[in-house]
């Protein structure tokens, strides 16, 4: 009986040894952030060795031979490969002001999601059946949106002309296409989600236009819905998870893929953000919403009011959607 006992305590010992070896005592969350990953974690998860991060008290940049991402300390601004992505949480130092950093759970899964995308593209499709994508062009008829006082463009049409370049751009790809708007008409959001859910839908893409009393406002965002439990990023209240919560990963996929490309042609980053909006709160799908530049800014009204720059954003968005449909 007595050798029993010591026999158990000593395969007790050793398994407390193992599991405490396997995570260093430097990398362990504390308490106050239980469950959130430190850096070195992070780089494991992702297949990429943890001395491949450079930290200082600024925040923490990571280099691979495929991407770059940079952290910045108590912020939840991150970029990958030049892309603005906003966290659900801030890198958060314990002890503060010290150089030891963690990512909350969801931005660490998050992480590890487009560390997959990029270096080994997910494949989404993985039906028999041709990719099917929803195009939503935001507002329509007695629901004008925003309207431009330098052009006089509504949002709503410049939204329905956007999406129907985008059908138009995909016409040769293996891909269904389906604007749940084709013409100028009045449509609730709860109507909009509740046709995506009756069709047999791979991805939602709802296009929008932005309007801002500060004239200076530019640029392309790009919204997800925030993982539950955290605040947009622009605040607001923490909410339960809704049904669109389901696609996490394939929601941050999916803009991530779009976004990354818009911001190349040359426009303002304003980011890849989280905020709960209807149409991803209730989506039956991965699903996205665009905002494809200000009706308020003075340049880029007048870009919008162009079909040449309305087709180079349709072009991009649909090479998104089709790499993403690969
Ligand atoms: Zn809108």
């Amino acid at each position: 009986m007595k050798s029993t006992i010591s026999i158990a305590t000593f395969i007790l010992a050793v398994l407390f040894l193992t599991s405490c070896s396997s995570i260093p005592p430097s990398t362990k969350a504390p308490t106050a952030l239980a469950g959130w990953h430190s850096l070195p974690q992070v780089a494991r998860a992702c297949g990429v060795k943890s001395s491949g991060w450079q930290i200082s008290r600024e925040g923490a940049n990571l280099t691979t031979s495929r991407h770059k991402i940079r952290l910045f300390a108590e912020s939840r601004r991150m970029e990958v490969n030049g892309t603005l992505v906003w966290l659900n949480a801030p890198l958060t130092a314990y002890p503060t002001g010290s150089t030891r950093f963690f990512l909350s759970p969801a931005d660490a899964a998050d992480l590890n999601t487009l560390h997959q995308q990029i270096t080994s593209r997910l494949p989404q499709n993985k039906s028999q059946r041709f990719f099917t994508v929803m195009l939503d062009p935001g507002h329509g008829g007695e629901d004008s949106g925003a309207r431009s006082s330098i052009t006089g463009q509504h949002e709503k049409d410049l939204t329905l002309d956007i999406a129907k370049r985008i059908g138009t751009a995909l016409a040769r790809d293996p891909i269904q296409v389906v604007i749940i708007r084709n013409d100028d008409f009045t449509m609730s959001l709860d109507q909009r989600t509740s046709i995506a859910a009756k069709n047999k839908i791979d991805c939602f893409v709802s296009i929008h236009a932005n309007s801002a009393a500060n004239l200076n406002a530019e640029g392309f965002e790009t919204y997800i819905l925030p993982a539950a439990g955290y605040p947009a990023t622009n605040g607001g209240e923490i909410r339960e998870p809704g049904i669109g919560n389901k696609w996490n990963p394939a929601n941050l996929t999916l803009a991530y893929t779009i976004h990354n490309r818009l911001v190349k042609l040359g426009y303002a980053d304003r980011g890849l953000k989280r905020a709960r909006f209807y149409a991803l709160q209730h989506s039956t799908c991965p699903a996205i919403l665009v905002e494809v530049g200000f009706l308020s800014n003075n340049r880029e009204a007048r870009l919008l009011n162009t079909p040449a720059h309305r087709q180079k954003i349709a072009d991009t968005i649909a090479a998104g959607i089709r790499d993403y449909a690969r």
